[in-house]
């Protein structure tokens, strides 16, 4: 029988992981399909009950279920307790439910093959303090980052982000440094300083977004990674055109799906055939 996969969200029509991963399958003759689950936040549970019953072998979790679905989750590594946040799933055949977070596997790939950043020593400054920035921020202080400055709208997330890393135990040498939103002048004295900004917010995925701090303090030494992928955002562009490297989402979101992929079958993705499904910039 035809198995089946998906993303399950809400209102994702624009989503590219679809085309990205029936790309997959059908370069490797693999007998499977990927849609997209358009779930309301109200009928997650009713999903999740007829999974089995429909044929779902494997999930994507993206926005607004990635912290709802941790509830009908049987087992999870430490990474992703820590994260808080499944974007992974898989139906074991058993029927026990496993769920994984790629996204930071995703941008650690992405960061160091395509940005060619390695965090070792260096600072780095996030806007965003939600289920990305934990996961991410949680991969650099691993990978031996110096300090790590953190920024969110919500302060409660961001005291939660700072507090849970800060007692971690995985660096000695790091510091987790909580950076409060309205404090405009700290935020452009770290973020000039640093050596990667990272943009783990929507901000500027609609034309009319205010900029995340003003663009023309960026300098040419420094790196800047914005998660967002469905374009190349104000931050991106204007980096680039002062010279600095910079990258959106397109490759995180590329190797999280790879690494999904590989959960699911158990094979290697095929990354060149979905990069190509992604049309990569
Ligand atoms: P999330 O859990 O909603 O966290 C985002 C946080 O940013 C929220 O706390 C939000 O506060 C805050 N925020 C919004 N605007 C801000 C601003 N101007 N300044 C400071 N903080 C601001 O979302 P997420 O799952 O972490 O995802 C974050 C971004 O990464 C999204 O754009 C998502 O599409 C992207 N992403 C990309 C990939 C990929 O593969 N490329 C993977 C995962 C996520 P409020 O909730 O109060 O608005």
């Amino acid at each position: 029988m035809r198995k089946r996969y998906g993303l399950l969200g809400h209102k994702i029509a624009y989503s590219l992981s679809p085309r990205m991963h029936n790309a997959a399958f059908k370069f490797l003759g693999i007998d499977a399909s990927y849609e997209v689950f358009d779930i309301a936040p109200g009928g997650l549970e009713g999903f999740f009950k007829s999974l089995i019953r429909e044929g779902i072998k494997g999930l994507n979790v993206t926005i607004p279920h990635k912290e709802g679905v941790l509830q009908f989750i049987d087992e999870q590594d430490r990474g992703t307790s820590f994260i808080g946040a499944v974007n992974t799933i898989l139906v074991k055949e058993d029927g026990r439910i496993a769920g994984y977070n790629t996204d930071h596997i995703g941008f650690l790939k992405a960061l160091t093959e395509d940005l060619r950043f390695s965090p070792a020593g260096n600072e780095i400054f996030f806007f965003g303090a939600g289920g990305a920035a934990r996961g991410c921020s949680y991969l650099l202080i691993s990978g031996g980052a110096r300090n790590i400055f953190v920024t969110d709208i919500d302060t409660e997330r961001t005291k939660k982000l700072v507090a849970d890393l800060s007692t971690l135990g995985i660096s000695k040498v790091c510091d987790v440094i909580e950076v409060p939103a309205e404090k405009k002048d700290l935020i452009k004295k770290y973020v000039s300083s640093a050596d990667l900004i990272v943009n783990a917010t929507p901000c500027g995925m609609k034309d009319s977004d205010p900029e995340l701090f003003d663009y023309g303090i960026l300098s040419k030494k420094q790196s800047v990674f914005d998660l967002i992928y469905t374009k190349n955002t104000p931050l991106v562009e204007t980096a680039r055109a002062k010279g600095l490297k910079a990258i959106n989402g397109l490759s995180m979101l590329l190797y999280q799906g790879a690494e999904s992929f590989k959960i699911w079958t158990g094979k290697e993705a095929p990354i060149a055939e979905m990069r190509k499904a992604l049309g990569k910039r």
